[in-house]
């Protein structure tokens, strides 16, 4: 061991002593260096069986590549995802903390819970991440980026870069609800645009919910032309 990694180590052990983690959902000591109790972490929608490329809840297990009737009947331009929860009880309490109360504590949390998810179930690593780009009125509304901050922690944890240039949201298209789902598509076309030339075959997109698949799945379609070979799903929720 280096004398940084020592020194790095001794800081993180002073913070922990100093400031020891504690459960943002019910204030109990946190379990193993993360701001959330054991009790809490359990009580999550964690998604079981799901949908292999758009993690969909399935009822059924069936084997380790399962895909749900509408990714058979019309496969989506990204190729596999993986949601942590399902969207509902603490699981919206944490995204929405997250995006409206700027916890940005959180980011770190639910990211760190999605490295091990990938870490533990042995996905495949992709060359880099991708955050979803947020159109640039709603980030200065905002004043960041949630899947930005959620795949810091995840890039960190696997030492893989993210990258935050190359495609760019050219239209907000938040008005989605009420839309059917071929509106959504047709809704979203031309919502991205490339900027810079994608280096990287593998990629993996990061969104804090995914609900329709319509926003990732345009984003996809648009890396896909940019010339990348595979992109996966990661995210925190699944909703719908
Ligand atoms: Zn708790
Ligand atoms: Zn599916």
């Amino acid at each position: 061991m280096d004398v940084t990694c020592l020194a790095a180590g001794l800081l993180q052990r002073l913070i922990s002593t100093v400031y020891p983690p504690r459960c943002v959902l019910c204030a109990s000591p946190g379990m193993a260096d993360r701001d959330l109790c054991a009790g809490c972490y359990h009580e999550l929608c964690w998604i079981g069986a799901a949908c292999t490329q758009c993690a969909i809840p399935l009822a059924d297990s069936g084997g380790a590549h399962i895909r749900c009737g509408q990714c058979l009947q019309k496969p989506p331009s990204f190729d596999r995802s993986l949601s942590l929860f399902s969207y509902r009880g603490n699981a919206v309490r944490l995204i929405q903390q997250l995006k409206f109360n700027q916890k940005l504590a959180y980011a770190r949390l639910l990211g760190s819970l999605l490295a091990d998810q990938v870490r533990s179930r042995g996905i495949e690593l992709p060359d880099c991440l991708l955050p979803v780009p947020l159109y640039s009125k709603r980030l200065r509304q905002r004043g960041f980026n949630q899947s930005i901050e959620l795949a810091r922690p995840v890039a960190k944890s696997f030492g893989i870069p993210v990258d935050l240039h190359s495609v760019i949201r050219v239209r907000d298209t938040r008005a989605q609800s009420g839309l059917d789902q071929k509106q959504r598509r047709k809704n979203m076309r031309g919502a991205f645009q490339r900027v810079r030339p994608v280096k990287h075959k593998h990629v993996t997109i990061i969104d804090d919910v995914v609900t329709t698949t319509s926003t990732v799945n345009e984003l996809a379609r648009v890396l896909k032309r940019a010339g990348v070979e595979r992109v996966d799903i990661w995210s925190i929720a699944r909703a719908g």
